[in-house]
């Protein structure tokens, strides 16, 4: 039975072609699972959309949430004004992210918003310090940063923008870290992350060093195909950032909180960003909720200047609202008493070592990677070659369709199949997923 609506627009889908919407109609969520609407409880492989961490309908995020709609719904927070949720959350956040030397929190209503906080404060940062004309911004290929027009202009997939342009200038794209697919035909990790942190060098030189304000990328690149770097990349990554003066950006919507099988996508690496963005995985999903969080060098350039270039004449009427910050709170404390970072590292792992076992020999697996409970299924036509599938062929939907009939939400995505389940699941959902994959390749990849 169709879930379609005749009155909604739904994201990433041509509204006048019907046949590209799914039919999924989801009305229900309890734990790692989510109820359709012909009643089939179907195992949530995809986290909402990466985002509930901590599993569906948990009392205690529902009952943080129903209390603090009892104390205050409501209130702002602009010109100083404050509340307590929002007060108690920003030191949590800024406990939790202090090996990366992490010191104020700004508020948003989600991952596009906290990544045009991240854009806009750093080309503040440089305004407030003397520096106006470091403007322009280095990312990577394959990246996703959200919608608005900063991240548009930073994505690294231009689906995102080509029906938006023109979108920011002086926004530059630089290769990713991808050992299955590169320029150099690189097999070897270590070689890898070299080349990449030269061409980031490279491009810095070539834009001119005193223009670029910020090197905006995801720990591990997510909607572009789970993309994981090479052990030396971010290390690399950020000596050139400091050799230059580039502020560094990780945008940890789908990494913050654990995901990637650490508390945070960059300490998995071992690095220290300058500014880093949270949405998604900050309170589960329960409550739209974004955030950004500078450290000391960008927090104390700008708290110093002594003109207008100082004022924080950013904000939303939604900045740390108080039912978001309570959602966070409880879903946060979750992820910290439950180890959710270390389920999300054992777990998959052993979904990725299943599901490379089960589909490897299917001609249409070209890969299978993964970092904690960011797994992606990369398609092809040619094994050898590594040649992608035709993404308008519909295979990758073909599949996912069989593994919902079998119980398993997957999603597909042009050419990969991506799963980012709660981070609560064990192993009767890693074998479910992992069984109704296997159904799926055996039945479409014949
Ligand atoms: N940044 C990254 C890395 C994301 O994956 C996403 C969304 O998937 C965003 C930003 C945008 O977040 P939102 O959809 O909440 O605006």
């Amino acid at each position: 039975m169709s879930g379609k609506s005749k009155t909604l627009w739904n994201p990433m889908v041509h509204p006048g072609v019907p046949g590209s919407h799914s039919t999924l109609e989801i009305v229900k969520g309890d734990g790692n699972y989510v109820q359709n609407r012909e009643g089939q409880w179907l195992v949530d492989g995809v986290g909402g959309l990466w985002n509930v961490n901590v599993g569906h309908n948990r009392t205690e995020v529902k009952d943080a949430i129903k209390a603090q709609l009892d104390e205050l719904e409501y209130f702002q927070i602009f010109d100083g004004v404050t509340h307590p949720r929002v007060k108690e959350l920003s030191d949590l956040i800024i406990e939790m992210t202090k090996p990366e030397g992490m010191a104020r929190v700004m508020y948003s209503s989600g991952g596009s918003d906290a990544v045009e906080t991240a854009l806009k404060v750093s080309r503040q940062y440089w305004k407030a310090i003397g520096q106006a004309q470091r403007y322009k911004f280095i990312s990577l290929k394959q990246g996703y940063h959200g919608v608005h027009f900063g991240g548009a202009s930073v994505n690294g997939n231009t689906v995102f923008r080509t029906n938006y342009e023109p979108v920011l200038p002086g926004c530059v794209h630089i290769d990713a870290p991808w050992l299955y697919r590169n320029p150099w035909n690189c097999e070897d990790p270590e070689e890898l992350g070299q080349l990449c942190a030269k061409q980031l060098e490279a491009e810095i030189i070539f834009q001119g060093p005193e223009t670029v304000a910020a090197f905006i990328a995801e720990p591990v690149q997510g909607a572009g195909g789970v993309i994981v770097p090479p052990a030396n990349y971010w290390p690399l990554i950020r000596e050139v950032c400091d050799k230059y003066g580039v502020l560094l950006i990780a945008d940890e919507v789908v990494t913050g909180f654990g995901r990637s099988g650490s508390m945070f996508g960059v300490r998995g690496w071992g690095v220290a960003a300058d500014i880093q963005c949270f949405a998604k995985g900050i309170n589960s999903g329960y409550i739209p909720l974004g955030a950004t969080v500078i450290n000391e060098r960008v927090a104390k350039g700008i708290e110093s200047c002594e003109n207008f270039s100082g004022a924080v004449m950013h904000g939303y009427t939604y900045s740390g609202h108080p039912v978001a910050c309570a959602a966070a709170l409880a879903s946060l404390k979750i992820v910290q008493d439950e180890d959710l970072p270390g389920n999300a590292a054992v777990q998959g792992e052993d979904l990725k070592a299943k599901l490379k076992n089960a589909l490897s020999d299917f001609p249409s697996v070209g890969e299978v990677r993964g970092k904690g409970l960011m797994v992606a299924i990369d398609l092809v036509s040619d094994k050898k070659t590594r040649t992608p599938i035709d993404p308008m062929g519909g295979f990758a939907n073909q599949i996912a369709a069989v593994a919902l009939r079998e119980g398993v939400i997957a999603r597909p995505v042009g050419t990969k199949i991506i799963i980012s389940p709660p981070l609560t699941i064990g192993t009767e959902e890693v074998d479910k997923m992992v069984a109704a994959l296997l159904q799926g390749f055996s039945e479409v990849d014949r």
